[in-house]
């Protein structure tokens, strides 16, 4: 059968780090990159008869991510054991969440740039919103790494708070998986409590995938996909993994509940174990952590709910009038953001300032890569450098000069500038002589424009630039244009 008589259905787990001092259960550090092991201390080593004590940021952190992702937390939370034996995790269990975790429900809305590029001109179900099964939170155990015939553990990690958030098989396809990555990782990052950056293993991510075929409700046999920690590991797996299986029941077989994992260098799935059954963690509430009462959490935490980014996105659109794609870049990343808001404030042409933000700024600091955070010139000083373009003082290419200046030297003023570069505006009765001289020296696109051809215009309005040496301002001098010949 072809491929497209199969419809797959994916789910995801996405493990992130939280940005706490503290880990979950005890008061050792979280820090990335210290000695090993010496981060460490009865608790978080699982020694026996260590008791653990909650981290209530790292609880209020959970509930604000839930609150941003329209979650219902439930009036009362609980830790439980995950029972399982492996040397990362010496006591044998887990401390986790199971029938009572912080947040239950919600959604994640998929915006249009967290998909690939590639896929952004053909989004299958644009607005889509992946619906969220839960989120809870627990404790990351140590790091295990595997030499050639030993392994070495370092407990430094053991302990550090992990929140889980799980969708239900609401994804259908490695591009929406994709977006899904991005848009959590954009929201996570607005709200302040993860940099959720997979390569650094802050957010770390498991997939479900079965496919069916076109016309069947029942769900196919599912298979787990380990050991993704990109982005683009998490497409290819996905892409991988469907054909595989369609290949799997196009030749009559059947597919076994297995864990596969990727293999990034071959870009082939293998697998790993199967299983014959659920696992069986045996779950049971921790004696040790008295439940959760989350109403005074909830409502702490609804006082300093951040702005998302569609709600970001929607308001630039309406205060700045300017393009749903424009604010969608500029509130694709929160400081970015704040920039182009203190630089449209107040400025005359909020939408000039939005295409140089994005076309020149943005182009000049990749150049001289720096983050848009690392930008020496203050966000005001691009608002009046474009004032100085839409009040006809300078011209646009002008500001460009002016703008390379402003790098060198940030204190000075965009005007100040402009002035010692000898950049003043083009005296009106000079540039007055100059439209007469242009019509004169053009009589057939002056009679096009006459006759209402705004193409012919925007010709005659070049010839008074050159004419001007860029001085003049352009929609001035068109509007001068049209006066003169449609009057
Ligand atoms: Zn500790
Ligand atoms: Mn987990």
């Amino acid at each position: 059968m072809p491929k497209d008589d199969y419809i797959a259905t994916i789910g995801l787990e996405v493990h992130v780090q939280l940005k706490t001092n503290s880990k979950m259960f005890c008061g050792c550090a979280v820090k990335f990159g210290a000695e090993p092991n010496t981060l460490t201390c009865p608790t978080c080593l699982g020694l026996p008869g260590a008791l653990p004590v909650l981290n209530g940021g790292a609880i209020e952190r959970t509930i604000l991510v839930g609150q941003m992702l329209n979650c219902t937390t439930p009036e009362i939370v609980k830790w439980d054991r995950k029972s399982y034996f492996y040397p990362d995790m010496p006591k044998n269990y887990q401390i986790s969440q199971f029938d009572l975790p912080l947040c239950v429900g919600g959604g994640v809305p998929l915006y249009d740039l967290a998909y690939p590029k590639e896929a952004q001109k053909n989004i299958a179900n644009p607005g889509k919103s992946v619906e969220l099964t839960r989120i809870h939170l627990e404790e990351d155990v140590a790091k295990s790494t595997h030499h050639s015939d030993f392994t070495t553990i370092d407990f430094n990690r053991a302990g550090t708070p992990l929140m889980e958030i799980v969708t239900e098989p609401d994804i259908d396809s490695a591009d929406e998986a994709a977006a899904f990555l991005g848009s959590l990782r954009q929201i996570l990052i607005y709200s302040g409590v993860s940099d959720a950056d997979m390569e650094k293993g802050q957010m770390r991510c498991d997939v479900n995938i079965s496919v069916r075929k076109k016309g069947t409700d029942e769900l196919g046999t599912k298979i787990e996909l380990k050991n993704l920690n990109s982005v683009s590991s998490v497409r290819k797996g996905i892409v991988c993994e469907i054909d595989r299986q369609i290949g799997v029941i196009d030749s009559g077989d059947k597919i076994i509940q297995a864990t596969w994992r990727w293999n990034d260098e071959l870009g082939i799935t293998t697998l790993m174990r199967t299983k014959e059954n659920a696992d069986d963690y045996r779950y049971l509430p921790d004696p040790d952590l008295l439940p959760v009462r989350t109403a005074n959490l909830v409502a702490k935490v609804q006082a300093i709910l951040p702005e998302l980014p569609h709600q970001k996105v929607a308001r630039f659109e309406e205060d700045f009038q300017i393009t749903h794609y424009d604010a969608s870049v500029l509130a694709s990343d929160g400081a970015l953001a704040d920039f182009y808001e203190t630089a449209a404030k107040g400025a005359k042409s909020p939408k000039k300032v939005a295409n140089w933000v994005i076309n020149n700024l943005l182009g000049e600091l990749k150049e001289r890569e720096l983050e848009i955070g690392d930008c020496p010139i203050a966000a005001e000083k691009i608002g009046s450098l474009l004032d100085l373009v839409e009040g006809g003082t300078i011209s646009n290419n002008q500001a460009k000069e002016v703008f390379v200046e402003l790098f060198e030297s940030p204190d000075s003023e965009p005007a100040e500038i402009a002035k010692a570069k000898g950049f003043e505006p083009a005296d009106s009765s000079e540039v007055d002589g100059f439209i007469d001289q242009a019509i004169a020296a053009n009589p057939g696109p002056a009679g096009e424009v006459a006759e209402g051809n705004d193409k012919a215009a925007n010709f005659l309005t070049g010839q008074v630039m050159k004419l001007s040496r860029g001085k003049a301002n352009p929609k001035q001098v068109t509007e001068a244009i049209l006066a003169k010949l449609r009057a």
